[in-house]
């Protein structure tokens, strides 16, 4: 497996790999790698000849208060788990490397698909994502990147500035990895307490909860949104948002429409904010 730290070789690679007729998933990441990020590998394998990993705690992404100091970074173990998997090289930069000190900093924005639920929350979080994925997928020109629909707002902008920047790249969605109880398999999960890590079942069991009720019939977005609501105070979950949106606008929904809706959570359990959602 090659690890690749700067712009230049990481070119060199890519263009050694399109000489030899072949084709290239990236895999964009923040590290503290689990059995999702590595599900998407080996996605990733399925549909091109070669499969890179990026690991890069893009601290355009991080507000002020948030934990970008604090984030992990297990890199001796990423790389062990990418080796394991067989990934072909894992894209290493440092912060430098990605923004280089003299440059003029370029801002991609999303403004309809990301005013709502996790924009206001977080601001200037997705601008940063985008500029960071755009710079990975302008330097590595991968005929597909996969990501997870765990962050399903994140996946739904990548995949609006990849359609409007005419990027070559496909986007491929990954469904969300879960433990075996259910919770999203997510890097920050370690924050959390025994107690905490318990309570945390809450959000998935509120999506099971709303998807028990949508199979049974129920379509008003108020009801679901309420069963939801229930299930996150029973387990003492602090709620930023449990909502009923469409897919593809994330608009509010007052009515599901199966096989368009999907449910999207955000709660905080201490000091961790988790995130998950189930399509309908
Ligand atoms: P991260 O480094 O955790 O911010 O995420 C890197 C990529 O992995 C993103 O595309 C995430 O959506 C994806 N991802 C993170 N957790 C999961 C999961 N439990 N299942 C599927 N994909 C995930």
């Amino acid at each position: 497996m090659f690890i690749l730290r700067c712009a230049e070789e990481t070119r060199a690679a890519r263009a050694a790999i399109r000489r030899a007729g072949q084709t290239l998933a990236l895999v964009p990441t923040m590290g503290a790698l689990h059995e999702g990020h590595i599900a998407l590998a080996l996605e990733g394998k399925k549909h091109a000849g070669h499969v890179w990993l990026t690991i890069f705690v893009n601290p355009m992404q991080f507000g002020p208060h948030e934990d970008f100091h604090k984030y992990p970074r297990p890199v001796e173990d990423d790389l062990a788990r990418c080796r394991e998997a067989g990934v072909d090289a894992v894209f290493l930069p440092e912060v430098a490397t990605m923004y280089p000190p003299n440059a003029t900093e370029v801002k991609i924005e999303v403004p309809d698909l990301a005013k709502d639920l996790e924009g206001p929350v977080r601001p200037g979080h997705f601008a940063g994502v985008c500029r960071v994925v755009a710079k990975l997928l302008a330097l590595t020109l991968p005929e597909v990147a996969v990501f997870g629909m765990k962050d399903y707002q994140q996946l739904r902008i990548i995949e609006a500035m990849n359609v409007d920047l005419m990027l070559p790249t496909r986007i491929l969605p990954h469904p969300i990895v879960r433990e075996a109880d259910g919770l999203a398999k997510s890097s920050r999960n370690r924050y959390l307490s025994p107690n905490e890590r318990l309570r945390a079942l809450g959000i998935s069991r509120a999506l099971d909860a709303c998807e028990k009720l949508a199979q049974s019939g129920e379509t008003s977005a108020a009801v679901l949104e309420d069963a939801m609501v229930r299930t996150l105070v029973a387990h003492a979950l602090a709620i930023d948002y449990a909502t009923l949106r469409d897919r593809q606008t994330l608009a509010p929904a007052e009515t599901l429409v199966p096989g368009q809706s999907v449910a999207l959570i955000t709660a905080r359990c201490g000091t961790t904010r988790l995130l998950d959602n189930r399509e309908l």
